[in-house]
């Protein structure tokens, strides 16, 4: 029976390996943290995340070939493929501080590997890592390998917060990078198979190590310039008065273009667009390309543009000042999935003990503008045709 470790039993790894759990019943899959926290919650009947269907797959595996464990160095000792889905968050100090991605969990977790394995292993990136990342990490395993063969792949994640679950089961497509030799490509192999047991073939992408490493910051930078894209029309429907989803549908229905991605919003959030864009704006300057940079910086300021023309929408309207006055802020999450507030009845009640006058400042074009306007509210939604109020009090950007 092939066995499977991963170690961080965070958003990636957590449901990636419940799905595989769940789709090859012949393959053992150990989840493994440092954190017990975490780890006692997966064990648990509150798991530490929430996904839609996560539970369920959870509940179905556990106990059988899924196992949730803080004994990181056995499992790591016993598997045959290590994946790592580690955090590589934004450095916060030293060498590219603000920019570069902090590879110190991964690099612990390459040392500690080197360190408990005594049979070959295929070590899997799965974490979000600058290109290049994984010479440095065969450097690690194999400096003290003790004849040990290790394979590296890079399988980046594609999987989106609040569609985990539907995206593994049924993903547009499933990346394995790794080295152009014969023990390279049998490891490719190897892994292929792991997601052949639901994913159709033609759906397994293979390619060389740096072009699917490169493909993950790729991919979250094409997806964050659409928003900043869209939300950069936003600006000018609102001062123009154009209508920002008009524009959007009919942009989007070139099918060059296409309808996804194209909602105006208050900016994108999460962990993953800025964090990961900013490592590509670093790699960008050292392989002494400022130009391509500089480009892709643009994407993480029209974001901040975006957030700081909402706040101050907020405040002029008001104003000038916020001081003394309560602001509620409806929906908290990034993502609709969780912050929707369509038709919630408490927006009339709110109506009623607010003063007047009463504001909604609407930062992802979710509420029901018009219906707020009858009960009497100020309403702002983002690149829409403005309120008389607001084009009294415009913003300073
Ligand atoms: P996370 O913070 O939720 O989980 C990471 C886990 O790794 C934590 O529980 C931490 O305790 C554990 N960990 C750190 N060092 C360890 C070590 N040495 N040994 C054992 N456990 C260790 O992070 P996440 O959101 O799952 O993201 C993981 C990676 O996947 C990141 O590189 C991220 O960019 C990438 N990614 C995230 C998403 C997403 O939507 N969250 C999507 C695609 C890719």
């Amino acid at each position: 029976m092939v066995k499977i470790c991963c170690i961080g039993a965070g958003y990636v790894g957590g449901p990636t390996m419940a799905v595989i759990a769940l789709k090859c019943p012949n393959i053992q899959v150990a989840v493994v943290d440092i954190s017990t926290a975490r780890i006692n919650a997966w064990n648990s009947d509150t798991l530490p995340i929430y996904e839609p269907g996560l539970d369920e797959v959870v509940k179905k595996c556990r106990g059988k070939n899924l196992s949730f464990s803080t004994d990181v160095e056995k499992h790591v000792a016993e598997s045959d493929i290590v994946f790592v889905s580690v955090n590589t968050p934004t450095k916060t100090q030293g060498l590219g501080a603000g920019k570069a991605a902090d590879l110190t969990y991964w690099e612990s977790a390459a040392r500690m590997i080197a360190d408990v394995a005594k049979s070959n292993k295929i070590v899997v990136e799965k974490s979000t890592v600058p290109v290049k990342t994984a010479e440095a990490i065969e450097k690690i395993l194999t400096h003290n390998s003790k004849g040990i063969n290790f394979s590296i792949l890079s399988n980046p994640e594609f999987l989106a917060e609040g569609t985990a679950i539907s995206d593994l089961l049924n993903p547009d497509r499933v990346l394995i990078g790794g080295r152009e030799t014969p023990e390279g490509k049998k490891a490719i192999e190897a892994l292929r198979d792991v997601y052949a047991h639901w994913v159709p073939v033609d759906r397994i992408l293979c390619t060389n190590l740096w072009s699917a490493e490169l493909s993950k910051l790729a991919a979250n930078a094409f997806l964050a310039q659409r928003i900043s894209s869209v939300n950069a029309m936003s600006a000018l429907c609102e001062a123009t008065g154009a209508d920002v989803s008009q524009v959007a549908h009919a942009v989007g229905k070139d099918t060059r273009i296409g309808p996804k991605f194209l909602n105006a919003s208050v900016g994108f959030g999460g962990s993953c667009f800025q964090k990961d864009i900013l490592n590509l704006v670093y790699i960008c300057e050292c392989n002494g390309l400022p130009e391509v940079a500089t480009y892709w910086k643009q994407v993480i300021k029209v974001n901040d543009y975006q957030k700081t023309r909402f706040v101050n929408r907020i405040v002029s309207s008001m104003f000038n000042t916020v001081s003394g006055k309560k602001i509620a802020v409806l929906g908290f999450a990034f993502k609709k999935d969780t912050g929707d507030t369509r038709e919630t009845p408490a927006i009339d009640k709110i109506f009623n003990d607010m003063q007047k006058p009463a504001f909604v400042f609407d930062g992802r074009n979710v509420v029901d503008a018009e219906k707020l306007r009858k009960i009497g509210f100020i309403v702002y939604s983002i690149g829409k045709p403005l309120d008389d109020w607001l084009k009294d009090m415009p913003a300073v950007a």
